[in-house]
């Protein structure tokens, strides 16, 4: 296991102990790194505070990634109680409902842009506000997570496959960026997961019973394979990678006819 004694790092994303932001924490966690947590609105704080003890996580705050304010607030905690940071676990991601439920071709221009700014254009804020924390320790590790809807086409998954397309550009043009600080930026694609974010889509079981069919491992996965993935991007043993889109999905993507 990688060890990150002595690391500090922030998990956003966790919604509750399904979310796959807190199967990270957790690896995170049991590698030795202090970390902060966010929460998105008072609606989850009670779940996340207590998720969050079984940490001794030292920071627990409120984030909506949509707020610059909020932003600023968590690189602002962080400085105060770490001094620094070394990686980031970005694991936010929405669309409304209308989006997922209804024909792609309908996609509105407000449910375009909600969708992207939350699950895409937050990558690029919330890495710049903690660039400076992470160049203090000499470099950093920033992970999110997507799916292989960018690239195909998942009946239902809809404006999101468009949101987590321009994700997995941004982990390159921000690899590209932060490079020279050695603050390395990349992605795990995970298959999918029962969590809250897949019950907002149509039909998901469906999807999982044809990866169970079809994908090489002849299984789904387990969250805590993703856990482990995301863990080595975190770490120094993945100091070589960036820019890069690691699938955690039991090798479905590979599959043709
Ligand atoms: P999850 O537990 O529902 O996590 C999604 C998180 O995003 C929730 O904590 C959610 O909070 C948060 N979020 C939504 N809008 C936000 C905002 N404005 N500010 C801050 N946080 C916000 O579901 P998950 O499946 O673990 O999702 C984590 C990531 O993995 C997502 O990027 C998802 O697309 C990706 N992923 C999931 C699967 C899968 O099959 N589950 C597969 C591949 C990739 P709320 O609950 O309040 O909205």
């Amino acid at each position: 296991m990688p060890d990150l004694s002595g690391k500090h790092g922030l998990v956003v994303g966790v919604a509750n102990r399904r979310s796959i932001a807190w199967a990270v924490a957790q690896a995170a966690g049991a590698a030795g790194a202090r970390l902060a947590l966010t929460y998105q609105g008072e609606r989850l704080e009670d779940n996340v505070r207590e998720l969050s003890e079984k940490l001794d996580a030292p920071l627990v705050m409120p984030l909506d990634v949509t707020s610059d304010e909020q932003i600023a607030d968590v690189a602002g905690a962080l400085d105060r109680e770490f001094g620094g940071l070394d990686f980031l676990l970005h694991g936010a991601a929405f669309a409304p409902k209308a989006e997922l439920d209804n024909p792609f071709v309908q996609t509105s221009r407000e449910g375009f842009r909600i969708a992207l700014d939350v699950s895409a254009y937050s990558l690029i804020a919330l890495t710049r506000s903690v660039a400076p924390l992470m160049e203090r320790r000499g470099g950093g590790s920033v992970v999110t997570l997507t799916y292989l809807g960018s690239q195909r086409v998942f009946t239902n998954y809809n404006v999101m496959g468009v949101a987590k397309a321009a994700l997995e550009a941004s982990v390159r043009y921000l690899a590209g960026d932060l490079g020279p600080k050695n603050i390395r930026v990349n992605a795990v694609s995970a298959g999918p997961l029962k969590t809250l974010a897949a019950m907002g889509i149509k039909d998901f079981s469906s999807i999982r019973e044809v990866y169970n069919g079809r994908a090489p491992l002849r299984r789904n996965i387990e969250v805590g394979e993703v856990a482990d993935a995301a863990l080595f991007l975190l770490s120094p043993q993945s100091r070589g990678i960036t820019g890069e889109i690691l699938f955690v999905d039991a090798g479905y993507h590979v599959v043709g006819i």
